[in-house]
């Protein structure tokens, strides 16, 4: 099992009892399994530091938020923003002190998932924890150089806090019927981790980019969900999210079971239509198919036949 940000804390869900619960791991690679322990064995150690005796003074919580985001821009990341920490974006039995989560993103390469699931596109998500990795420890690093403490919140792990709704309350998008963000420029297939503080910072707001609007229309990830995991319908039962909306709730019970036996699954991402619109810009010059090719036994039929891919409906975005 992977370690805990804090060593005194619980673990934060029982995946070992879990995996056990469904047949073992099933996902046994020597590429990803080396990326694991390097994981373990040389990022962790570097998750504590000496904290700056001399603390550096900022103007204001915006100037001193604009120094943080531009080092966790210039650290990699794709995207970084900042959401004050709420009891609910905790995991059930942790105790955090922190005020702050700044929330950083990098996007996985859109040509690892023209096939999924596969070695290349599980092998791209670990290659993303482990470079994300990187920034939440550089940043950590600059904020205790900076004379401020703080916690890193490693995007593969055990964390202390949740990152999608942190993410959602500092700007990164909306929350897609497939359960993952859409961020308007990384679309969906990007990856999160976190560095929380009680630095004074200015935080940002949520955004309302159109996104859930459009998961009302077009349902392509339902669709090839091999699993059956992704709603029909909203689950007005299940709260409200972070603009209003009733929530897609997503059936883990379904899902994980298919995704830690099938190379972390991930065919609702490269699927999405916010791909769609995103993989060009990424890809200027390499050669992407417009489709990836998806592993399942019965995959549905596309509904447009001239070009052989799926049918998604035509709002303004
Ligand atoms: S990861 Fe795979 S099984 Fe899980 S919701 Fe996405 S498509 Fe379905
Ligand atoms: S595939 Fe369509 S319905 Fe699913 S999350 Fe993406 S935009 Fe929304």
């Amino acid at each position: 099992m992977l370690m805990r940000s804090s060593e005194s804390s619980p673990p934060a869900f029982q995946w070992d009892d879990w995996y056990a619960s469904i047949g073992g791991r099933n996902i046994n690679d020597a590429d990803m399994n080396q990326l694991l322990k390097d994981i373990k064995r040389k990022q962790y150690p570097r998750f504590r530091g000496e904290v700056s005796a001399q603390q550096q003074p900022f103007a204001s919580p915006a100037e001193a938020a604009k120094a943080i985001k531009d080092k966790a821009l210039a650290l990699g990341a794709g995207d970084a923003g900042i959401a004050e920490i709420e009891p609910s974006d905790i995991y059930k039995g942790r105790e955090i002190h922190d005020r702050y989560a700044i929330v950083v993103g990098q996007r996985m390469h859109w040509k690892a998932f023209q096939q999924v699931p596969s070695h290349e596109s599980a092998l791209e998500c670990l290659r993303v924890y482990w470079s994300l990795g990187e920034v939440v420890i550089g940043l950590a690093e600059y904020i205790r150089s900076l004379g401020y403490a703080c916690t890193v919140e490693h995007p593969l792990g055990d964390s202390d806090v949740l990152h999608i709704p942190l993410a959602l309350k500092a700007g990164f998008g909306e929350l897609g019927r497939h359960g993952s963000i859409i961020h308007p420029k990384m679309g969906p297939l990007f990856r999160l981790g976190s560095v929380i503080t009680s630095m004074p910072l200015q935080t940002d707001s949520p955004i309302d980019a159109g996104i859930a609007k459009f998961c009302d229309h077009c349902k392509a990830c339902r669709k090839y969900c091999p699993a059956d995991a992704i709603p029909d319908e909203r689950s007005p039962e299940a709260g409200k999210d972070h603009l209003g909306h009733d929530r897609y709730v997503v059936d883990t019970g379904r899902c994980f079971p298919y995704f830690s036996k099938h190379y972390y699954c991930s065919i609702c991402l490269p699927v999405c239509v916010y791909q769609h619109k995103e993989w060009a810009r990424d890809f200027e010059g390499f050669t992407t198919k417009l489709w990836p090719d998806i592993d399942m036994q019965e995959p549905p039929e596309p509904k447009d036949t001239d070009t052989g891919t799926h049918w998604y409906p035509r709002l303004k975005r």
